[in-house]
């Protein structure tokens, strides 16, 4: 077993000249919240499938005017158990389970393309997981055929997948570029040996590295790292000298999460606190400060929540332009594509309507084999949910809400439909949060690591649901 490399040798101290965070700020509202992804967030759904009508709704999505499509692969397995994980995953090293799998998401995407309108163009692709690379390479050829062979892939098309440094072979970048990917996003979360030993992911700085240089050669044009602040034994210094670390990867883009501790839903997490290794509230808003300060430094762009792109990446363009977007997989320049998501726990959307697959495997295969759609939970939307559904994404790309844009594209007087949410601003803007103006809404730049706390004021549903989200930060 390699021990990845200690980084607790030398690191400069956070340059002094970056806006710091407003801590205390963020002390006073961090408090749980969805991270709208989606809206209503995916607590609301529902199992009562019989009442949703769900393929009524595929089939209205393929009205003339349909538009762009995007297509999500869940690709669940992993080899070991990262024990902070809060994704669906399987935990296996069997790996005809991987041609298994890919039998079966090519039963599911046979059985939903007859539901869909294939000449429809498809301008997102994204494999997510688990972890991708568990597939072997020929596998994911497999997978890339049958998705160039039903669907009308645009010459365009943003192809991007996850990449786990330590389950990747050259061979995996050269299948991958041969079925159309150009993105990758590499799983990194912290490169302190300490760290890694406590949560169970040995990753030495060496694989991000050969990662990223193959990436590079085989013509990726674009390289996202993921971080997590607020995983056991790190510290503010620690995290700091992990962000040195990923900066020589000379990223594209960086993910930069604020540590879930959900061990209600994910018992592994309880490990945490039964070692008493997790750091304390202020130290991990003070990661959470190092990585805003570190990466503005470095030159890049506060894209919203934990999102960060040089200032010539595209996400960072389309901030500017007023054209940004966000979906599942986060923020996108991708504007107003139907999402049909493949593999198990994956999540379809339309205009009026949320799918989610079961999130069991079993169950998932039995539906398939039975030839019938492997729904487990969704949501018809009400036309109340998609105009909040589009003023909350509107808020979160824009750090702002311009009342007569917004009255406009939904068809009501704004400020006067929503005049209650507005009221309950006062807070915010008394500390600074948002500026209220007869014509809109602008998030200040004290009040940007607070995006969410803004949106939740304009969720109907937060009142009436019991709150099983994580922290804000
Ligand atoms: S590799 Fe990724 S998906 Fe798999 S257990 Fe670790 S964090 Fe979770």
């Amino acid at each position: 077993m390699i021990l990845p490399s200690d980084n607790s040798a030398t690191s400069p101290s956070p340059p002094a000249d970056a806006a710091s965070l407003d801590l205390d700020l963020i002390r006073k509202y961090a408090i749980p919240g969805p991270r709208y992804t989606s809206y209503p967030p995916a607590t609301q759904f529902t199992t009562d499938l019989l009442k949703l009508k769900l393929e009524e709704a595929i089939a209205a999505d393929n009205q003339p005017g349909g538009g762009p499509i995007s297509l999500y692969f869940h690709l669940p397995f992993c080899e070991t158990r990262c024990w902070y994980c809060g994704c669906t995953t399987i935990i296996t090293r069997r790996r005809e389970a991987a041609t298994e799998y890919i039998d079966d998401l090519i039963r599911e995407v046979q059985l939903t393309a007859t539901l869909m309108d294939r000449k429809r163009p498809v301008t997102q692709i994204h494999f997510g997981g688990g972890t991708p690379t568990f597939f072997p390479p020929d596998e994911l050829r497999r997978l890339g055929t049958l998705i160039n062979e039903t669907f009308n892939v645009a010459p365009t098309c943003e192809f991007s997948v996850e990449i786990d440094p330590r389950r990747l072979v050259e061979d995996h970048v050269v299948a991958l570029r041969e079925i159309g990917a150009t993105r990758a996003s590499l799983g990194v979360q912290d490169t302190d040996s300490k760290v890694q030993l406590a949560v169970h992911r040995w990753q030495p700085q060496n694989l991000n590295q050969r990662s990223t240089a193959w990436l590079r050669q085989h013509g990726f044009k674009s390289i996202n790292v993921d971080l997590i602040y607020g995983l056991p034994l790190q510290t503010p210094d620690s995290f700091s000298r992990t962000i040195d670390d990923v900066l020589t990867l000379n990223p594209d883009r960086l993910s930069v999460f604020s540590y879930a501790h959900v061990p209600w839903i994910k018992p592994a997490q309880r490990i945490f606190e039964d070692r008493g290794q997790l750091p304390t509230p202020e130290e991990k808003l003070a990661m959470c400060d190092v990585a805003h300060r570190r990466l503005k430094v470095a030159g890049y762009v506060d894209i919203g929540l934990d999102h960060f792109a040089r200032p010539d990446d595209e996400l960072a363009i389309a901030q500017r332009a007023g054209t940004l977007h966000r979906n599942f997989q986060g923020y996108s320049t991708n504007a107003d594509a139907s999402l049909y998501g493949f593999g198990i726990s994956s999540i379809s959307s339309t205009r009026d309507s949320y799918r989610q697959s079961f999130k069991d495997i079993v169950a998932w295969r039995a539906a398939l084999v039975a030839g019938q759609l492997p729904t487990e939970r969704g949501l018809r939307l009400s036309e109340e949910d998609i105009r909040r559904r589009t003023l909350i994404m509107r808020l979160m790309c824009d750090r702002g809400l311009n009342y007569a844009n917004l009255s406009r594209e939904l068809g009501v007087d704004f400020a006067q439909t929503y005049a209650r949410e507005i009221a309950s601003l006062a807070d915010l803007e008394a500390d600074g949060i948002v500026r209220c103006q007869p014509c809109g809404i602008e998030i200040t730049s004290r009040g940007a690591p607070l995006l969410r706390v803004v949106a939740m004021r304009f969720d109907q549903y937060l009142s009436t649901a019991p709150n099983r989200h994580s922290k804000t930060i």
